[in-house]
């Protein structure tokens, strides 16, 4: 997935403010990502898939249930419940993947890379 709106030497630091886990979309969870989320929660795979996963509208792949007024089911106020584990599409925005317009919608601020470090 390309990056748009990036500036050079700087990596994105998350402000919290949980509008990615509200705007309407898909969060996929793999096979991995479910058994450390299950882990994690101290609950079976079976049940971690029947309480928090449901069949994206494509039938392709499981991801995490939306709220119906489009909410993660994991956003607590502010905070995520599985923060310490949460899924790579999570983890990775804005830095590993982004969309146009993206600054606009999120409070990441930059920050100046250290030397050797990659956003
Ligand atoms: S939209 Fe940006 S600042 Fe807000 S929680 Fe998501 S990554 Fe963090
Ligand atoms: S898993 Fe956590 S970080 Fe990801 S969308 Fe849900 S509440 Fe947000």
């Amino acid at each position: 997935m390309s990056l748009h709106d990036m500036k050079e030497g700087v990596r994105y630091v998350c402000q919290r403010c949980g509008n990615c886990c509200r705007w309407p979309g898909e969060v996929p969870v793999s096979k991995a990502e479910i058994q450390r989320i299950a882990t994690y929660l101290e609950m079976p795979e079976s049940e971690f898939i029947a309480q928090y996963t449901e069949v994206n509208v494509q039938r392709t792949r499981l991801t995490l249930i939306s709220r119906p007024n489009h909410e993660c089911i994991f956003l607590d106020g502010i905070d995520c419940r599985i923060q310490a584990v949460k899924p790579d599409q999570c983890a990775g925005f804005p830095n590993r993947w982004n969309f146009p317009g993206w600054r606009e919608v999120c409070e990441a601020v930059p920050v100046p890379l250290a030397p050797g470090e990659v956003p």
